[in-house]
C-alpha cells in the first residue's frame, strides 16, 4: 500500500498515469519471465514504443526509475526505440509515415481515406540478465 501511495504522488507531478501504468505492467511482465528463465538480475532492457502509443520515452524512463526500485533492475540499463506512424492510403494505395506531425492526409493525393497500419505497438524486444 505504500508503494502504491509512493507512485501517485510521483506521477502527479512528472508523469501521467499512462507511462506509469505502462512501465508497471512491463516491470511485471519481466519479473514474471525473470522468475521462469531463474534470471535475478537483469542488465538491459529493449523496448520498442510506437509514436502513436503516446507514450513518451522519457516518461517511461522516469516511471522505470522510479519503478524499479529493487534488486532484479538494479544496474538494468533501459533502451527505447520509437517507431514511426505508418499509414496507408485507402484512395491512391499509398503508404507515408508520420513524424512529429498528427495530419492523417495523404501527401500523395490529399485524401483523408487513411489507416494507421503501425506505430501503435509497445513491447519488450528483448531482455539481457543473469
Ligand atoms: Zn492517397
Amino acid at each position: 500500500m505504500f508503494l502504491c501511495i509512493y507512485y501517485i504522488c510521483i506521477a502527479g507531478y512528472t508523469l501521467t498515469m499512462h507511462e506509469v501504468a505502462l512501465m508497471s505492467s512491463i516491470l511485471d511482465t519481466l519479473r514474471e519471465s525473470a522468475v521462469q528463465n531463474g534470471i535475478s538480475n537483469i542488465t538491459q532492457i529493449k523496448l520498442v514504443v510506437g509514436k502513436f502509443s503516446m507514450a513518451l520515452p522519457d516518461s517511461l524512463l522516469f516511471a522505470f526509475e522510479a519503478l524499479g526500485q529493487e534488486e532484479l533492475f538494479m544496474g538494468a540499463v533501459l533502451e527505447i526505440e520509437e517507431r514511426d506512424i505508418n499509414c496507408i492510403c485507402h484512395d491512391c494505395r499509398q503508404s507515408f509515415s508520420l513524424d512529429n506531425d498528427y495530419y492523417f492526409i495523404c501527401p500523395n493525393c490529399t485524401g483523408h481515406n487513411t489507416e494507421i497500419i503501425s506505430g501503435r505497438e509497445l513491447y519488450i524486444d528483448y531482455y539481457e540478465g543473469d
